[in-house]
């Protein structure tokens, strides 16, 4: 027989989360088109290609953690494991490069195979941002503030810190590069497997380590700030003034990199101490390499994607549903009048429950579990009035109502 589980690393969404994580998107939504960001939908499968190409043969994600199969046609798809490709394919392919910047914000789910743990799983979600034609540093600080905004309005901002970095230019990451392999070559011995195979191809994520040996070694390693040019220094300083003067606090974070080779300048973070291992809720960084990359023109860009699931676990208390009226019918007569009375509540925007069976105590429990604010009762009496009885249901108190007068009586109440 067939597994009924959820596939490992999958999860259903009930209402409960569901409401925390649109909570999560349409805080980040709002924000984002305060700055001028319009929503854009790529799909969630791709052509291989547009993954292996941008994220390069050497990352984590395309040598591990892909979702690749072929489809009927022959053809070699991947789920996507990230936002910033798919937007890129689509601004090359649409031939939006004549209108930059160009300022987009998605939303919706990737797909990494990945060890599931708290905060991680192999679908997940993610609200992102991408700025894309704008090279200067006040790209850079618009959409970090961007970010800050975004946590502070969802109510997290008080528990995450901002962490940044430079990986400069072409020419002082090369640089940089070269002195760190050395250093790091005097070490072989003591670097992880995996660090050792980075030796070579992405020295630079090594910096990123979390194996212990790795960090022992890492602690004393030379630091890319020691090897910026002037143009890239002067970058950094404008970014980090810039932040100042909006009043953001970041912290200088030189471990923080991102490996592939079409990142440059800012890189980021937010992170937070309340999830354990997985304290990332949001990062980005500048790729002016990224188009070049694939195959379209040279074009700058930036910008950020956060996890909606980990930003949700984040948020303090629940967000329960609106609390509806409970239409309550007692007798056959009233039954069938109370559809229509229901129906007239809904059309007037006010959120109503039919308990579809019962007697009247049966539904004034479910009443009570739904957390109705008000109760419509329609007893005999009431009904050949023309009306019905309305129950506060918080003080208990009671009144009777016309029917055409219920909606008007209730409408600004729920
Ligand atoms: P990590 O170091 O946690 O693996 P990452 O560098 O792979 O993160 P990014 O690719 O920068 O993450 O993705 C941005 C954000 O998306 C992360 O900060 C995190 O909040 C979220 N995220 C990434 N992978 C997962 C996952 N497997 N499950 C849930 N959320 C995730
Ligand atoms: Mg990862």
């Amino acid at each position: 027989m067939a597994s009924l589980k959820p596939v490992r690393g999958t999860q259903d969404v009930l209402p409960d989360e569901s409401r925390r994580m649109r909570r999560v998107e349409q805080t980040a939504l709002d924000v984002a088109e305060r700055y001028g960001y319009g929503e854009i939908s790529t799909p969630i499968f791709e052509s291989t290609d547009v993954f292996s190409r941008t994220l390069g043969d050497t990352s984590d994600i395309v040598t591990k953690e892909m979702y690749t199969f072929e489809d009927k046609g022959g053809e070699r798809i991947t789920l996507r494991p990230e936002g910033t490709a798919g937007v890129a394919r689509a601004v090359i392919s649409g031939g939006l490069q004549q209108d930059l910047p160009l300022k987009f914000f998605y939303r919706g789910p990737m797909f990494r195979y990945e060890r599931p743990q708290k905060g991680r799983r192999r679908q997940f979600s993610q609200v992102g941002v991408e700025l894309i034609g704008a090279s200067k540093p006040l790209a850079d600080i618009e959409i970090i503030a961007l970010g800050r905004q975004f946590l502070d309005e969802l109510g997290v901002g008080e528990n995450v810190t901002l962490e940044i970095n430079t990986l400069g230019d072409d020419e002082s990451r090369a640089t940089y590069r070269t002195r760190l392999v050395d250093y790091l070559q005097s070490f072989d011995g003591e670097l992880s497997d995996d660090s050792r195979e980075r030796l070579t191809r992405n020295p630079l994520r090594i910096l990123d380590s979390k194996d212990e040996g790795d960090r022992k070694v890492i602690k004393d390693a030379p630091r890319l700030q020691d090897f910026l040019n002037d143009d890239s220094r002067r970058f950094f300083d404008d970014v980090l003034e810039g932040l100042g003067n909006l009043g953001i606090p970041f912290e200088l974070n030189s471990r923080l990199v991102r490996g592939l080779d079409y990142y440059c300048h800012t890189a980021f973070e937010f992170t937070t101490q309340d999830l354990g291992a997985q304290g990332t809720v949001l990062a980005g960084g500048r790729y002016d390499g990224l188009f070049e990359q694939m195959g379209g023109q040279a074009t700058p860009g930036i910008g950020w994607a956060a996890g909606v699931e980990r930003l949700a676990l984040l948020m303090d208390g629940e967000i329960p549903p609106p609390r509806p009226v409970a239409v309550i019918p007692i007798g056959e007569e009233a039954e069938a009048k109370a559809l229509e009375i229901t129906q007239s509540l809904r059309r007037a925007g006010i959120a109503t429950d039919l308990g579809y069976s019962g007697n009247m105590k049966r539904r004034m429990k479910r009443a009570d579990k739904i957390k109705a604010r008000w109760a419509v009762i329609l007893g005999e009496d009431e009904l050949a009035r023309g009306g019905a009885a309305l129950r506060d249901m918080d003080s208990g108190e009671q009144i009777e109502l016309s029917f055409d007068t219920l909606a008007d009586y209730l409408s600004g109440k729920v």
